[in-house]
């Protein structure tokens, strides 16, 4: 998609610090950290959100785990254990809209999700 900047990096038009990548998804680290270890993965096809990938749900997340396995070896977090996450849509502040899973780790990451002051 012309408009989408992830796009743009699978397509090479975008420097990104590329960490592994296969025939279906790009991993590259986080231009913004979170952690020591923040890595995007990417798939190279563009799709917005979970819900529009149809038929290729199923060939897309074995392509994101097999990513997340290869990255956390590289990133030597494989052992000491890392975070997936995904934003999807609104509610989850979803910046970019090209799906991405995030890898974290290289640190204790800390409660999951913070309870909003009204749920107690
Ligand atoms: P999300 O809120 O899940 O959509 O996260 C989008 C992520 O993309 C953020 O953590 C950004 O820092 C990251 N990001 C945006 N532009 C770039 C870029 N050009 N290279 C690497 N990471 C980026």
């Amino acid at each position: 998609m012309s408009d989408c900047i992830f796009c743009k990096i699978v397509a090479g038009d975008i420097p990104a610090n590329i960490v592994w990548q296969d025939e279906n998804i790009l991993a590259f680290r986080d231009i913004q950290p979170k952690a020591p270890v923040h890595v995007l993965l990417v798939p190279k096809k563009h799709v917005v959100t979970f819900d529009q990938l149809d038929g290729q749900w199923a060939d897309t997340m074995v392509s994101m785990a097999t990513a997340a396995r290869e990255v956390s070896k590289i990133e030597g977090v494989l052992e000491t254990g890392y975070r997936l996450l995904i934003n999807n849509g609104a509610d989850a502040h979803q910046e970019v809209a090209h799906l991405h899973m995030h890898l974290f780790g290289g640190r204790e990451l800390g409660p999951m999700i913070k309870k909003a002051p009204q749920e107690g």
